[in-house]
């Protein structure tokens, strides 16, 4: 297929790769010239705008920073420009409202448009192994499978427009209070004399169990390599849990949700990120315990 992909960083620079490798023409636009010029030289055609991007393709992937960016890429520049009938994802993580507004609007001018925001980092991007959750029509989504199959080992129907993008916030706030309560149980075992390789191997296999313990502890040298053994360099960094956190928060006054333990890590991922530590990994938060 021709495929036009918007959006060339950190994800969607092996997103796009990895469509190229799987045999798809991908036509490639980012603002960065350099995450243009590195599209190219994997495999990928490379255009001066977006309008020159989707012109004539089968199907656009965007993966890009926030849901206005998304906005004004699709209101603007997508639809409306993009043959009718083309199939559009977008894998960015933004906000609920969003996705639903530019779905609605793609649907009233005729296209098919799936919310499909990604769990993984960098290296599942550039490996192939990403999971999306999608939001979208039954139709939509058999049309989006075999394209997102591509670029990741699990692609997974959350349900209709929006739908994506609500398991990705609900999926991190999870993620977000669940490090910090790792992170306090670590700090406060070894106040209390118990040493961390033990404390691993006891929790990891009890009922405090979760993904931040036992695939990503925050302490160095216990559990699997993670993050914490790199001095929290890599990983996920401590902004994008924040911006998650945020999405979640809107989310739940939308919804008028409580979530309480939700609220309560996104504000202490704020002083986190406010300290100076935006780009370190969101597990570094341990060190201010
Ligand atoms: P990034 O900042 O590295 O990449 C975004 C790219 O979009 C940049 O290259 C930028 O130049 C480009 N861009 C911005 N506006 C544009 C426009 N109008 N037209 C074309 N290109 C434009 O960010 P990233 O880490 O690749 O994250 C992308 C999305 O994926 C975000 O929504 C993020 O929340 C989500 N995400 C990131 C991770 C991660 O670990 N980095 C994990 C899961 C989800």
């Amino acid at each position: 297929m021709k495929i036009a992909f918007i959006g060339l960083g950190n994800m969607g620079g092996g997103m796009a790769a990895n469509l190229a490798k799987a045999g798809h023409a991908v036509h490639a636009f980012d603002l960065s010239a350099e995450a243009l010029a590195r599209a190219g030289e994997h495999g990928c055609a490379t255009f001066a705008s977006i309008r020159e991007a989707v012109a004539g393709v089968d199907a656009v992937v965007s993966m890009l920073p926030n849901g206005a960016i998304v906005d004004r890429a699709y209101t603007g520049d997508i639809i409306g420009h993009v043959p009718v009938g083309a199939l559009l994802i977008d894998c960015s993580t933004i906000d609920v409202a969003t996705a639903q507004k530019v779905g609605a609007a793609a649907a009233a001018a005729g296209y098919d448009l799936v919310d499909a925001p990604v769990s993984g980092g960098i290296s599942a991007a550039n490996a192939g192994t990403l999971t999306f959750m999608v939001g979208g029509t039954d139709a939509a989504f058999a049309r989006a499978e075999p394209i997102l199959a591509a670029m990741g080992k699990a692609v997974i129907h959350a349900g209709a427009s929006g739908t994506g993008q609500a398991a990705k916030i609900c999926n991190n706030m999870i993620l977000g209070a669940t490090m910090i309560a790792t992170c306090e149980a670590f700090a406060m075992a070894q106040k209390l004399g118990l040493d961390p390789q033990k404390f691993y191997d006891i929790a990891s296999i009890s009922s405090g169990q979760s993904w931040s313990i036992t695939t990503y502890c925050p302490v160095p040298g216990v559990g699997p390599k993670s993050p914490a053994d790199n001095d929290y360099r890599g990983g996920f960094a401590a902004a994008l849990m924040l911006k998650d956190l945020t999405l979640a928060m809107e989310a739940a006054a939308q919804a008028g949700v409580k979530a309480e333990m939700g609220e309560r890590a996104r504000e202490l991922y704020e002083a986190y990120v406010a300290a100076g530590n935006g780009a370190v990994d969101f597990s570094g938060i341990i060190r201010t315990l």
